[in-house]
């Protein structure tokens, strides 16, 4: 049955082999086992049980809790010849009635359904009387109480187990976190599930942290080596959103606001025309993300800092699906820890929470001020261990240079003392600046003995090393005291001279914009066939009211660029093209190469 499978994704999906453990896991589920399977996104899950469910005989049922996706995902199948189709709330009861009466005359290969529509008695029977070969579960990490995405309809989806014996069922997710594996296996009640867990490395994807400045100015220049492709940009409120968009559509940025705070229809035709569109850069809060399963997104930009590493981790994966050079840009300063660290106070959550939360947002600012490789400390954070450092971080392209901060900690450790541990980083730095102004007349400080004594550096100098002596522990934010700065146990050690200290140089003085685009190779002499080929994909798309990505791929498009086919034979060895899509496109792009002769 593996030959099976091996001709389906050659000849109908086009690809030349299986990757990572997508080979064992549709081994597993051809051998009617349950499985569950740990993928990070971009690792092709998809392909886990869409091939097992068209090898075996029957209906395959897919789970999701996407329901504003199942149209486009059931496009992409018809895409390729298959007969898939959905079920969820958004249909008329009419539409529904059709997708139910295909089901028992066995032309539907795959469906994909809500769980809570699933769960209803009616679905229930319809699709026990019919001859079911799969069961897979997507986002299977819903069913986690400590989630963020958690959907208490899938606590139901254990019936499953039941309700349809013998027939192999799937979980997956790109959650990693141990807990969370166990949580599913229970509560799914899968039985005896080989489980496989993929790397979360995303080495296609370039990390990048900054220090923030002119936050503004920082993202367009970003955006310069990202004109014509599509990205997301994070801020943290609402009104920084559409500040953020507006600013850059006056700078002619393709650019969209994505918010919960705009009516549902605003945002679904903005996430369409992310969709549809070649180029758009959405600004958006976190309410945008989960589902966006669009292959080509080239950036993630932070303009803000996320709440932690997992938040981190989740919301750069959504760049680079597609397996092509991608970055994940993020800016932050001390201005972010205190809003973030005032955010925690303010909150309703219990004291136990809040430590959680606190102990959450020092391991991320740690991770920024970090000296070694940003993927490798990533990685360890997930607790995958790794020896190299990865070359593909700004880190390891820059190294950052350290030098000895002994004294300047202890200058600034001391007036943080003398200041009487009262005042947040700006009256601090000033103190220590020697700069005159009201408060400072006003509480006396510059009679005190540390006054001036650290004018030989600049703000920004100051800003970098109150924020890693904070990670590394010598220093803490008091919110009960508006953010107060105030000296830990270990200060005393580096006070009294027991303690060398050795920190990272400012960021700003690595120079990250050294670190030149890795991207896809368009050489100014194809420039012209790659323009040629993307207008062709956009012409085909729009006809049929489907995302570009739905045609072919980047990727794929890149390697006929590459190759230039010249006919269907040659056409076929390219990766992304499979009988189906020969058929239907193959005229439309081979006519394009042709007028590009090598
Ligand atoms: P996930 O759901 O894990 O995020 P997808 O299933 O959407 O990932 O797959 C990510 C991308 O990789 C898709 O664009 C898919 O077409 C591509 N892909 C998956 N498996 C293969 C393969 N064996 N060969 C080539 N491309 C693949
Ligand atoms: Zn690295």
């Amino acid at each position: 049955m593996i030959n099976r499978a091996e001709h389906i994704l050659k000849h109908t999906f086009g690809y030349v082999s299986f990757r990572g453990k997508q080979k064992e896991v549709i081994q597993t589920l051809l051998d009617g086992q349950d499985a569950l399977v740990l993928m990070p996104t971009g690792g092709g899950k998809s392909l886990c049980y869409q091939i097992p469910g068209l090898v075996r005989e029957g209906l395959a049922i897919v789970v999701s809790p996407l329901i504003a996706l199942m149209q486009d995902q059931v496009n992409a199948l018809q895409q390729l010849g298959l007969n898939a189709s959905y079920l969820n709330s958004t249909q008329s009861r009419e539409q529904q009635n059709i997708v139910m009466r295909s089901m028992h005359d066995g032309s539907l290969d795959i469906l994909y359904v809500a769980p809570e529509r699933l769960l209803l008695e009616s679905t229930l029977n319809r699709l026990m009387a019919a001859d079911i070969s799969l069961i897979a579960i997507d986002e299977a990490h819903c069913v986690s109480q400590w989630g963020h995405d958690f959907r208490a309809d899938y606590l139901g989806l254990h019936v499953l187990r039941q309700a349809f014996p013998g027939v192999p069922r799937v979980a997956l997710t790109a959650t990693a976190d141990e807990r969370t594996r166990v949580e599913i296996i229970e509560r799914l009640a899968l039985e005896n599930p080989s489980v496989f867990v993929s790397s979360f490395d995303r080495p296609n994807i370039r990390y990048i942290v900054q220090e923030k400045g002119d936050a503004k100015a920082q993202l367009i220049k970003f955006l310069q080596n990202h004109r014509n492709e599509a990205g997301v940009v994070y801020c943290m409120t609402r009104n920084r959103v559409d500040g953020i968009a507006a600013w850059l559509q006056a700078r002619k940025v393709n650019a969209l606001p994505y918010h919960a705070g705009m009516s549902a229809d605003e945002r679904a035709e903005n996430q369409r025309r992310f969709l549809r569109e070649d180029a758009v850069v959405m600004v958006a809060t976190v309410a945008f993300g989960m589902g966006i399963d669009k292959p080509d997104v080239r950036f993630v930009a932070h303009l803000d800092l996320p709440k932690s590493m997992e938040a981190y981790y989740q919301e750069t994966g959504r760049a680079g699906r597609d397996g092509q050079p991608s970055e994940a840009w993020m800016v932050y300063g001390l201005q972010d820890v205190v809003r973030i660290a005032k955010m925690v106070q303010d909150s309703s959550a219990n004291d136990n929470h809040k430590r959680v939360e606190r102990a959450k947002i020092d391991s991320l600012l740690g991770w920024c001020e970090t000296n070694t490789c940003r993927r490798r400390a990533l990685l360890r954070y997930f607790g995958e261990a790794r020896d190299e450092a990865c070359g593909n971080c700004d880190v390891c392209i820059t190294p950052p240079k350290t030098w000895d901060a002994t004294e300047a900690a202890q200058k600034l450790l001391s007036n943080v003392y003398r200041t009487g541990q009262r005042f947040g980083s700006g009256h601090v730095i000033d103190v220590l600046r020697g700069k005159d102004n009201q408060k400072i007349q006003q509480f006396g400080h510059h009679k005190i003995s540390t006054y001036g004594i650290g004018a030989d550096r600049s703000d920004r100098q100051w800003r970098s090393i109150i924020r890693q002596l904070l990670v590394q522990n010598y220093l803490l934010i008091n919110e009960d005291q508006y953010g107060a700065l105030q000296l830990t146990e270990k200060a005393r050690g580096l006070l009294k001279g027991e303690i060398e200290i050795y920190l990272r140089e400012d960021i700003e003085a690595a120079k990250p914009e050294r670190i030149k685009k890795r991207t896809f190779n368009v050489s100014e002499a194809d420039q012209d066939l790659w323009e040629a080929l993307k207008n062709r994909r956009k012409q085909l798309a729009d006809d049929q009211g489907v995302p570009p990505f739905h045609i072919f791929h980047d990727a794929t498009l890149m390697e006929m660029m590459q190759h230039r086919p010249q006919d269907n034979a040659e056409l076929l060895t390219i990766n992304g093209v499979g009988e189906v899509k020969l058929e239907k496109y193959g005229d439309d792009f081979l006519e394009v190469l042709c007028r590009f002769p090598n």
